[in-house]
């Protein structure tokens, strides 16, 4: 087993770096409460250090070809994976997911991303526009220094689909994990550069809001991303318009899963159990609106409840264990409070939303029923095991409620009905849709939300466009005059 204690509290130039006269953050294990390591916050002098590490380095990887970039992305990922198992628990360590999920989703998804984007360096182009004896031809070039901001559900994978990109594309990064899960991206700075990557170009520093805040707004800063909440986006997205810094933006969501009388009951239910509770329902993408047709709801709330009471709430490191505690005591505190708003409002809890008599954060996975559109659980993001089931009648009702809300991070369908599943994602107001699944999210794909969920999309081809700019360059071969 890994200890999970950490060499240092920042990864600066290549290196571990301690400085303890920043504020000391205890690191606990969510499954006990146990403090189980600690960092430091960063002070002024580390923001200062780290971003002056990476402007220096940038240059001259920049200067490097891609497919030499390429070549050291894709060799992480090989140590990465080579590595999954004791990656796989510090991630659980850090998260109190359960191993069973880290062993298949987090250090894995990591290492498709520098092994994609490690793919993708090489093949970094512009393009060619003839306009008859003249031409243009655009030069991709990277955007320089870019901050990485991570959200604590997911503490490897957010490191990467920020660090593998950008610096696919020949940019630098600087990346502040939660303070909540300070452990992961150190170890992807640290896989990182055993695998050849020079001095500076991925650090990490530690800290809570005001070392983000530090970071988004310096002068040396070209580009922030930003995995986190809506209040969170609003104001960074602010600070970085001060500077017409380039964002990508990957905030909330109040999704939709839709579920028709006609979808294959077993697999709508594990849809349902994929969008909600997962991760300790702690997804940005989450399903958390599940609208149920009127004619399949008893079959599916008799079948829900009969899968969920066979979770397995046990150690995380454990990997009969299936589900794990909240994050942290303040999520779960969060949480409790939509539940008992839930049955103060008027929903009716047929299952879970009680702690466990245990040490850590356990809450079991809850599930409301009679759910009304205007119920505080039915518009604000929970983010915990709380699934809320909404009752509809026919297609042009649930697009409608589906679509009324301010978010568009995700929805999903479960119908055998092609042509209306089609119908409906066209008209669901989404950054990214499911029919008949629900939270896959393979590197090839872009992600990212539509209104206040987000601006900017995550991996895929796309993500290319939010690292790097175009320059174009008009060359003239016919003559050139003017008019005296
Ligand atoms: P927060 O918005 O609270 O924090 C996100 C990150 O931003 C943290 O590292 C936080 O630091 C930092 N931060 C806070 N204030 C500032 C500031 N003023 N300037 C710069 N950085 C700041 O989100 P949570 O960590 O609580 O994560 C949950 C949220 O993330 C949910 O809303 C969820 O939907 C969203 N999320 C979105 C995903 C997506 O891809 N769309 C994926 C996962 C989560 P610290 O926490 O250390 O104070």
């Amino acid at each position: 087993m890994i200890d999970p204690k950490p060499t240092a509290s920042h990864f600066i130039n290549g290196a571990y770096v301690e400085d303890t006269e920043g504020a000391a953050i205890d690191v606990i294990y969510p499954a006990t409460g146990e403090v189980i390591g600690r960092v430091h916050s960063a002070t002024p002098q580390i923001v200062q250090a780290a971003l002056a590490a990476a402007k220096a380095a940038q240059p001259a990887w920049a200067a490097m070809t891609g497919t030499e970039r390429g070549r050291i992305l894709r060799r992480a990922a090989d140590m990465m994976r080579a590595q999954n198992r004791s990656l796989s628990e510090l991630e659980t360590y850090d998260t109190g997911k359960p191993l069973q999920e880290t062993l298949v989703a987090d250090a894995t998804s990591a290492a498709d991303a520098l092994e994609y984007f490690g793919g993708l360096a090489g093949s970094l182009t512009g393009e060619h526009v003839q306009f008859g004896e003249d031409f243009v031809y655009t030069i991709r070039e990277p955007l320089g220094l870019c901050v990485g901001i991570g959200a604590w559900n997911y503490p490897t994978q957010i490191a990467a689909w920020k660090g593998a990109p950008a610096l696919a594309c020949g940019n630098a990064m600087v990346f502040k994990p939660s303070e909540t899960t300070p452990l992961c991206a150190l170890k992807v700075a640290e896989i990182l550069h055993e695998a050849g990557l020079p001095a500076g170009l991925y650090n990490v520093v530690q800290g809570l809001g005001d070392v983000g805040a530090a970071l988004v707004s310096d002068p040396l800063v070209d580009k922030v991303s930003l995995t986190g909440s809506l209040p969170t986006g609003r104001k960074v997205y602010a600070a970085a318009a001060e500077g017409m810094r380039h964002v990508t933006m990957e905030l909330g969501g109040k999704s939709p899963l839709i579920i028709f009388d006609d979808a294959e009951l077993e697999a709508a239910v594990s849809g349902a159990i994929l969008a909600n509770f997962y991760s300790s329902g702690q997804i940005c993408s989450n399903g958390t609106r599940v609208f149920v047709q009127k004619g399949i709801k008893p079959a599916f709330l008799k079948r829900l409840s009969e899968r969920l009471a066979t979770a397995v709430l046990g150690d995380p490191m454990d990997e009969a264990s299936n589900f794990g505690p909240m994050v942290s005591e303040r999520q779960r505190d969060i949480v409790e409070g939509f539940i008992a708003k839930g049955k103060a409002e008027g929903a009716r809890l047929v299952c879970g939303g009680t702690r466990l008599d245990r040490p850590g954060f356990w809450l079991t996975p809850a599930v409301f029923t009679d759910v009304t559109d205007q119920m505080t659980i039915a518009k604000e993001e929970i983010f915990g095991p709380v699934l809320s089931v909404l009752e509809f009648d026919d297609e042009a009702e649930v697009l409608a409620r589906a679509n009324d809300t301010d978010y568009g991070l995700a929805a999903g369908v479960f119908t055998q009905n092609l042509p209306r599943a089609h119908r409906m994602v066209k008209a669901l107001e989404a950054g990214t849709c499911y029919i008949n699944t629900y939270n896959d999210a393979p590197v090839e794909a872009p992600f990212g939300g539509v209104k206040l969920s987000g601006v900017g999309r995550e991996n895929s081809k796309a993500a290319i466009n939010h690292y790097s700019q175009l320059k174009s360059v008009y060359v003239r071969l016919s003559q050139l005059e003017a008019p005296y």
